[in-house]
């Protein structure tokens, strides 16, 4: 069961993007044909009891598209139209995002074809237990062979289940934590990364509107601030995508969910708007906003930035010529279909592609492994020593001049970093520089090509050069 939107099924969609960078490129046919393929799909099924004791067989798939660098590394998706393309195309796009954003893994991407809200907790962990053993005996799983982590309908929960699931199988493996990224932080988890992808995505859209010639192109001022933003799913991504943003200084005025959408001009209180949305499954009814139950409506509403960040292909040839925003940041992976890119591109508007600004989540899961590799929490050692070696300065200071700093400013500038302050800055850090490469990289081209594109030939040319390392390439 493949799905097939406007002639391009999800993995042709990804293909096409890949092949109008590829032709920006000087690299060998035959090394640009093995960046494309996809190196290995595993389809597996297996029998669960559900709790009403029937048997029933589920479905589910990995793909590891690239071992040019190992492990390979991406989410596991739960969702009733998970099927082979659509996981092979996620399992490549995580290829170039790693590349894109220097993270040293392939990519890979698993499904299960089911809807989570149709089992209930124990049945979906005799799931995710069973998926992980037929993973582990297919060698489709490791800290240096494949590493999951959460994507659509799994989360910290998950993540914990599959590394239990591993641990209990591999026993002895002083490294077995970092089969998987994304869990709970009390079980070898780090903080920031449940709110990592959201966050990526806040940085990346604050970069592309400080460019002020970009914005000026597009009709924009440079700034995010008082931006008017509309986001799509008010899940992981969503969610946190719409919180930094908002405390950023962009204002929210739309939100959508899958059965339901609001608008208010003025702005939406997103805690007040989250919380209904937990206790009613409704957007419509939000007191103060006006609603519908149309929701892909909200996608053409007005605003500066639209933020879809649910499912893949919602933005087709149909409805782009209606999108009314000038940026669509793309929080969600392959939102947005080929031909309704080539619609808003002649519109002018301005794509942040998926390939780079959804990548905050795998920049973090990288940090995740590297603690669990290195068997110790980031900050442990050095924060109490920075914190004493500030408070000598500030001490020095003081008697060189005579001022006495207050309590409060005191404790604000000898603050050591902790975990999350580290796994913050890197993550900036990282989205930063390469939203600067892909930039860099568009501006080679005269600024004629689109951010997608430019991002594309980024990964493409990272790629090549590590089978060039290996020596087994022209
Ligand atoms: P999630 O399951 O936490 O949230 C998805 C939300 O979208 C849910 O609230 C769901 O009800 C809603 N939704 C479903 N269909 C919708 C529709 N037609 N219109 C509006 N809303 C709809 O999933 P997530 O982890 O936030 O992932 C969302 C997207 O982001 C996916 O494309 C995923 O591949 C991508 N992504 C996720 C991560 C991550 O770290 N979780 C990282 C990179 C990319």
């Amino acid at each position: 069961m493949t799905t097939v939107t406007e002639n391009f099924s999800f993995n042709e969609q990804v293909n096409r993007n890949f092949d109008r960078a590829a032709a920006l490129t000087q690299h060998d046919a035959g090394v640009l044909g093995q960046i494309r393929a996809c190196n290995a799909v595993y389809r597996l099924s297996f029998p669960i009891r559900r709790d009403d004791g029937r048997v029933e067989v589920i479905e589910g798939w990995r793909a590891e598209h690239s071992q040019h660098k190992l492990p390979t590394k991406g989410g596991i998706r739960y969702s009733e139209h998970v099927n082979e393309d659509e996981v092979v195309a996620l399992a490549a796009l995580m290829s170039y995002k790693c590349a894109v954003m220097d993270v040293p893994f392939g990519g890979a991407k698993g499904g299960i074809r089911i809807d989570p809200r149709q089992y209930s907790v124990p049945e979906l962990e005799r799931i995710t237990r069973r998926y992980t053993y037929e993973l582990i005996r297919k060698n489709f799983i490791g800290p240096g062979v494949d590493v999951p982590a959460p994507d659509l309908g799994t989360g910290p929960r998950e993540m914990a289940w599959i590394a239990d699931t591993y641990m209990a199988t591999t026993s002895g493996d002083l490294n077995a934590l970092g089969c998987v990224t994304g869990k709970p932080v009390g079980q070898g988890g780090i903080w920031g990364r449940t709110e990592a992808t959201g966050r990526g995505v806040y940085f990346g859209v604050r970069e592309a509107c400080q460019n002020a010639a970009d914005m000026k192109a597009i009709g924009l001022t440079p700034g995010l601030a008082g931006k008017r933003v509309i986001v799509q799913g008010l899940g992981n991504v969503g969610y946190h995508a719409a919180k930094f943003l908002s405390e950023g200084g962009a204002i929210l005025v739309g939100l959508a969910e899958y059965n339901s959408a609001c608008y208010n001009a003025d702005g939406i209180d997103l805690a007040g708007a989250y919380a209904h949305w937990q206790a009613e499954r409704n957007l419509a009814n939000l007191p103060g906003t006006q609603g519908t139950t149309r929701s892909a409506e909200a996608l053409e509403w007005d605003c500066d930035i639209l933020v879809p960040a649910a499912l893949e292909q919602q933005i087709r040839k149909e409805n782009a010529p209606r999108i009314q925003a000038r940026i669509i940041a793309e929080g969600a992976n392959g939102p947005v279909t080929p031909n309704a890119d080539d619609i808003l591109g002649a519109k002018g508007a301005l794509i942040i592609p998926d390939a780079y600004l959804n990548a905050g989540g795998v920049t973090v899961s990288y940090f995740e492994w590297l603690k669990n590799l290195s068997h110790v929490s980031f900050g442990r050692m050095e924060r109490r020593y920075e914190e004493a070696s500030a408070r000598r300065m500030l001490g020095a200071v003081e008697q060189a001049t005579g001022k006495r700093f207050a309590g409060p400013e005191v404790d604000h500038i000898v603050h050591g970093a902790d975990e999350l302050d580290l796994v913050n800055s890197g993550l900036e850090e990282t989205m930063c520089s390469a939203y600067a490469q892909i930039r860099e990289a568009r501006a080679r081209h005269g600024d004629a090509i689109d951010l997608r594109t430019a991002a594309f030939v980024c990964a493409i040319d990272k790629i090549a050069s590590s089978y060039k390392d290996l020596g087994i390439w022209p």
